[in-house]
């Protein structure tokens, strides 16, 4: 049985739990999925309560919990299936988060980022098997998001789905909580002798032959960003002891015509 101390989380948390709290089959976590509710999370926990069958493991309140704002609530044992992942429910742990009915336009707020990142991490320090990676498929393991897969998908039988929110709340997830979720002890340290250029996918690693798509030109970045950009078919040079290279590059980019 597996209930979190919330000792250490920035907003505080309590334990809420389900009526099935620890009566549902039990589950090995690999995946965390982030979720959000279209309202309010007292309204989810009621719903959770009496509609059976359907449940998270946890709820993140929002703006409209005012002084509660980032305040985690616990519902479900997490040794425990939670189903609100349709066929992860047997590897997923799930947590929702509270808005104000529309969280395609709503962003998540500082607290709820903040409790997200929180519990994000304890939650691989419990199950090392969740492991600190973006998930890329139907059975992880790693962090990801509810209609990640598409909609519908083995994560969600919905046509349409966008939870936690398209653009506004998945834009977050990509450029806050998975850069977050793989750098996890990085206290945001600003890389002067990095420099990345965003190119096209056909890009050549040596850093030659650059055909830009969009230059996104960082001098200053932050292991945060640097995860990020990583992502999307980026190239990166360490300028460590050739700090003039920066600027010839710059030069070179310049004589490049995109696409
Ligand atoms: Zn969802």
């Amino acid at each position: 049985m597996t209930l979190l101390s919330f000792a250490g989380s920035p907003h505080g948390g309590s334990h809420k739990l389900l009526p099935e709290w620890r009566s549902q089959p039990r589950i090995s976590p690999v995946l965390i999925l982030d979720h959000s509710i279209v309202g309010s999370a007292i309204g989810a926990w009621w719903y959770f309560h009496d509609s059976t069958g359907i449940e998270a493991h946890f709820i993140i309140r929002g703006r409209r919990s005012g002084s509660r704002d980032g305040h985690i609530w616990q519902l479900m044992d997490t040794d425990r299936q939670a189903d609100a992942n349709f066929r992860a429910n047997d590897k997923a742990i799930s947590i929702e988060t509270e808005d104000d009915g529309d969280p395609n336009v709503q962003p998540w707020t500082a607290a709820q980022l903040d409790s997200l990142k929180w519990l994000h991490s304890k939650l691989v320090s419990i199950y090392p098997r969740i492991r600190r990676r973006e998930a890329t498929d139907c059975d992880g393991p790693g962090l990801g998001y509810h209609s990640k897969l598409g909609a519908p998908s083995c994560w969600t039988p919905v046509v349409g789905k966008t939870c936690p929110g398209k653009p506004v709340r998945v834009q977050q997830w990509r450029r806050v909580l998975l850069p977050a979720f793989l750098s996890p002890l990085s206290p945001e340290p600003k890389e002067t002798d990095m420099f990345v250029l965003r190119c096209d996918q056909t890009a050549n690693s040596e850093g030659r032959a650059l055909r830009l798509v969009n230059a996104q030109r960082h001098r200053q970045i932050s292991n945060a960003e640097r995860a990020e950009l990583l992502h999307e078919g980026v190239v990166e040079y360490n300028l460590t002891g050739h700090p003039g290279l920066y600027d010839k590059v710059l030069e070179l980019a310049e004589e490049i015509p995109s696409p």
